[in-house]
C-alpha cells in the first residue's frame, strides 16, 4: 500500500478531549483532532507522531512520540478529516532519586485544551497487515491503549474485506471495569462485530485494581486458554500484539504452560516469526 507521509509537520486542532477511564485508575484520554488539510490520508492501524514544542529541563528538544490512530475509517472530505487517538498519561520514576516525572508527550497531549493547535507528523507504517488468505485465523492480544490499532484492524477486516472465514479472536486486558469501556460500551464500534460468526472478544480485569493491565490480559488468556492454544498451534494463524512492553512476560508465562515447556513455546514463536505470522507494536 502506498503511504502518504507528510513532508513536514501539520498543525491540527483539538476538537475534543475526554477522559475515558475511572478516576481511580490510570488516566486514558480520547482525543479527537480536526485535520484541515484535504491531502491528509490515513489507513486503519497507522500512527501519527507528535513533537512536543520547546526544550525539556535538560535542554533537549525534538521530543517526538507516536500514537496509534484509533479511528477506523478515513472519512476525509474536500474540507478535512477527524482523527482520534487514545493517550495514557504516562509517568516514570527516576531510579536514583525515586522521584516521579511526567512523560513529556503524553502529558502535553492530556493537558491540551479544546481549541489548541498541535503539530502532527506521519502517518506512519501499520505493523499489522491483513493476511491475503481470508481463511487465516487472527489472534489479537493487547492491553490498554493497544486496543487502538485493533479497533481499526477489526473494522477493516469486516467492513472492507466482506466476510472473513478464519477465526478472529481478541484477548484484551484492563485494570478496572471502567477501562474496558473504551473497548466497547463507550466507543461501541467493536460491538458491531459481535454478530460476526467468526469474531469473539475476551476481555478480563486484573484481580486487584493495583495490579497492572497485563494481569487482566493473563486472566483473559487463562480463562480461554484451550481456545487460544488450539488456534495458535495452527499453521495458518497470525498473532498480533499491541500495548505496553510488559505484556510479553505475561503472554510467555501463560503460553509456556499451554505448550508444556519454555522450549516448546519458544520454538513455536520462532516458527511464526520466520513465517511472518507474528507482529507486535510494543511501547513503554
Ligand atoms: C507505533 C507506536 C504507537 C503507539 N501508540 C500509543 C497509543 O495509542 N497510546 C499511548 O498512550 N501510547 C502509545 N505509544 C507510546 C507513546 O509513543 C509514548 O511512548 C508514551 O506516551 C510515553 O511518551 P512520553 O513522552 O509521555 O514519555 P517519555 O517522556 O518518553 O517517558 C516514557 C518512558 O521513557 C523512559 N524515560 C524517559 N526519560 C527518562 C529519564 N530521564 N529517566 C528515566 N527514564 C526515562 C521511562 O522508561 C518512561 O517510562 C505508541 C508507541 C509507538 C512506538
Amino acid at each position: 500500500m502506498t503511504e502518504h507521509r507528510l513532508e513536514s509537520s501539520l498543525p491540527v486542532k483539538l476538537i475534543s478531549s475526554t477522559r475515558i477511564t475511572d478516576i481511580e485508575t490510570d488516566e486514558v484520554r480520547k482525543l479527537v483532532f480536526y485535520v484541515d488539510e484535504p491531502s491528509f490520508r490515513y489507513s486503519p492501524g497507522q500512527s501519527i507522531g507528535i513533537t512536543v514544542p520547546g526544550k525539556d529541563e535538560f535542554g533537549s528538544s525534538k521530543h517526538h512520540r507516536k500514537y496509534s490512530i484509533a479511528s477506523g475509517q478515513d472519512s476525509s472530505t474536500d474540507d478535512g478529516i477527524e482523527l482520534t487517538i487514545l493517550v495514557r498519561r504516562c509517568f516514570y520514576i527516576d531510579d536514583f532519586s525515586g522521584e516521579q516525572y511526567p512523560g513529556r508527550a503524553s502529558n502535553y497531549l492530556c493537558d491540551a485544551k479544546v481549541g489548541d493547535t498541535i503539530a502532527i507528523t506521519g502517518p506512519y507504517h501499520n505493523p499489522f497487515t491483513i493476511p491475503d488468505d481470508s481463511k487465516a485465523n487472527i489472534l489479537m492480544i493487547g492491553t490498554g491503549t493497544g486496543i487502538a490499532p485493533f479497533r481499526a484492524f477489526i473494522e477493516k477486516i469486516y467492513q472492507q474485506k466482506g466476510c472473513w472465514e478464519g477465526q478472529v479472536r481478541l484477548f484484551y486486558g484492563a485494570k478496572t471495569g471502567l477501562d474496558l469501556l473504551y473497548m466497547n460500551d463507550q466507543a461501541d464500534d467493536l460491538v458491531n462485530y459481535y454478530q460476526e460468526e467468526t469474531f469473539r472478544a475476551y476481555n478480563a480485569l486484573a484481580d486487584r485494581p493495583l495490579s497492572g493491565e497485563e494481569k487482566g490480559l493473563e486472566n483473559s488468556l487463562k480463562n480461554n486458554l484451550q481456545e487460544a492454544w488450539e488456534l495458535i498451534k495452527q499453521p495458518n494463524t497470525y498473532v498480533f500484539i499491541a500495548g505496553l512492553t510488559n505484556i510479553m512476560p505475561s503472554l510467555d508465562k501463560i503460553m509456556c504452560q499451554a505448550a508444556g515447556s519454555e522450549d516448546a513455546w519458544d520454538d513455536l514463536k520462532q516458527k511464526m516469526l520466520k513465517e511472518n505470522r507474528w507482529s507486535s507494536l510494543l511501547y513503554s
